[in-house]
């Protein structure tokens, strides 16, 4: 039988998710998480060998999964570029008591959403931040039509991934007027659209409070035209805030990180793509656990190292944001997923 060996940090929290970040690497140049000025021709993605393999992913999963984590989200950068990708799911489902999920920006997925099914992967959010063609086109930054994300969560449920998550970040003066039509876009369909609050995750998209649009405000807007109710949470720690609709059918969910923030049930941890631990995803440094594997360390001390950096895990960064600490370091997005 498996022994489950939990561990708890400073405010009690076990870990329940991992999410792994497959690759630095992106096909889209959001504005919001890899802005072109930055992320332009000639920016250095890590080499090959730095990379996880998908060995010792599959690795630190079953430790993670050991310590009690029983979800893993499988995100980057865009998990869809790394090559083989189905290989590794394959692995990871065969792990007990796992749910296994992906975030992508589907500009692959009508491909190799088939792939991804046969390979055992749960479920599926799909990002996608307007339905009108010329707001998502300069938020991607790469002139990526909405309709080959929209063919992507097509497909995607036909095969049988339902329902899907579709992650919108809402930015003040880009895309706010365009909230209620993706919501009318869905509702009545068992997909659930989250409506995120823009966040000031790394430091290169240049995040200012004003262009953050509050979840208050989402559901306001909302409201205005498509009356909906709040939701009891589906399970403790639940990152949206569920609401429905009060005609017709549908859901939505609400991730307000930054005027709600949520960091009491928090119990994320994040792998970043070359291997580090990351306790929040607002950390400056994370634990360099390939280097651990690399020189052979064997699983019982991972274990320990793991188990000695979440018992004096202290984050609550969210709670505590003000203007003066988004100055301060922080792991980009892309690094460690969201
Ligand atoms: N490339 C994939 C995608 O876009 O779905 C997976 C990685 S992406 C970093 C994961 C999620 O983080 C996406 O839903 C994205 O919209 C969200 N995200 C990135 N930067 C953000 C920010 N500054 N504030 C809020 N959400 C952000
Ligand atoms: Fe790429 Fe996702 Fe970041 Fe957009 S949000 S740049 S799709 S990693
Ligand atoms: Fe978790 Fe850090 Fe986000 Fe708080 S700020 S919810 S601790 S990742």
């Amino acid at each position: 039988m498996k022994k489950t060996l939990f561990v708890t940090d400073t405010f009690q929290r076990p870990i329940r998710d991992l999410r792994i970040s497959v690759t630095d690497r992106c096909n889209f140049r959001c504005t919001y998480c890899m802005p072109k000025e930055v992320f332009g021709p000639g920016y250095q993605f890590l080499p090959k060998d730095e990379l996880l393999s998908f060995d010792e992913i599959n690795r630190l999963a079953r430790i993670f999964n050991s310590m009690g984590a029983r979800k893993i989200r499988l995100t980057g950068g865009e998990p869809l570029l790394r090559p083989n990708l189905d290989r590794l799911i394959a692995e990871l489902a065969q792990i007990p008591d796992l749910e296994l999920a992906m975030t992508t920006n589907g500009s692959l997925l009508a491909r190799k959403a088939q792939a991804l099914k046969d390979a055992g992967l749960d479920r599926i959010t799909v990002s996608l931040d307007s339905l009108d063609d010329a707001v998502f086109k300069n938020m991607n930054d790469v002139q990526f039509p909405v309709k080959r994300v929209l063919e992507g969560i097509e497909v995607a449920e036909k095969i049988g991934f339902s329902p899907i998550k579709i992650n919108m970040v809402v930015k003040r003066g880009v895309n706010e007027d365009t909230i209620l039509q993706m919501a009318r876009y869905f509702k009545d369909t068992p997909h659930i659209v989250r409506f995120i609050e823009y966040m000031d995750v790394g430091t290169t998209n240049g995040w200012q409070l004003e262009e953050v649009v509050s979840a208050r405000e989402i559901i306001d807007r909302i409201q205005a035209e498509l009356p909906i109710e709040p939701l009891d949470p589906n399970y403790r720690g639940e990152v949206a805030k569920r609401w429905r609709y009060q005609q017709g059918h549908g859901e939505i969910g609400l991730i307000a990180s930054v005027t709600q923030p949520f960091c009491g049930d928090c119990t994320r941890a994040r792998l970043s793509a070359r291997g580090q631990l990351y306790t929040c995803l607002f950390a400056a440094d994370g634990f360099d656990l390939r280097q651990l594997m690399r020189r052979g360390t064997p699983d019982s001390d991972i274990e320990a190292q793991i188990r000695t950096i979440w018992q004096a895990r202290s984050d609550r960064y969210s709670e505590i944001r003000t203007e003066n600490t988004s100055t301060g370091a922080r792991v980009e997005m892309s690094y460690i997923g969201g």
